[in-house]
């Protein structure tokens, strides 16, 4: 039957779900999780660190270079480096977030509710997510600082 396999999964998924928390929340792929999977399946976490830091390198020289030189353009071309080594930074930084402090497996934790975003009303803001490992059951909470919009 069409759809059969995928209703059955999604039905276990969701009662996983109850039985770890009253308000189940779960995460759809995000981008951010595809282009992390993907970049560290193929290059490894510590090829990832070193494009980010050649690109980042490569950016701020071309960015050095563009305006000793008074080249517009050397000084855009810069602008894709650093967007690269953004995405290389933000793919790293996800895998490494989600791996489980207890049995070690990569993409291990799954988030078990919406982050809540604590704001003081200073430049900073603070977001606490809290993941549940897929394999062990292991709960962990994380708190990341994050600075906001907002300017006193
Ligand atoms: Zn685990």
């Amino acid at each position: 039957m069409f759809g059969e396999k995928s209703a059955s999964s999604k039905v276990d998924n969701a009662k996983e779900a109850l039985s770890d928390c009253h308000k189940p929340y779960i995460e759809s792929p995000s981008f951010e999780a595809k282009t992390s999977s993907y970049l560290i399946f193929r290059y490894g976490e510590p090829n990832l660190l070193f494009f980010c830091i050649v690109s980042a390198g490569v950016g701020i020289a071309l960015f050095i270079i563009g305006s000793e030189l008074q080249s517009r353009i050397t000084f855009f071309l810069g602008i894709p480096f650093l967007l690269l080594a953004a995405i290389f930074y933000q793919a790293r930084d996800y895998y490494l977030s989600r791996i489980c402090k207890k049995c070690g497996r990569e993409f291990a934790y799954v988030q078990t509710r919406k982050p809540v975003v604590y704001d003081d009303w200073s430049q900073t803001i603070k977001i606490t997510s809290y993941y549940r490992c897929r394999y062990c059951g292991h709960k962990y909470m994380e708190t990341k600082s994050a600075i906001s919009a907002y300017v006193p």
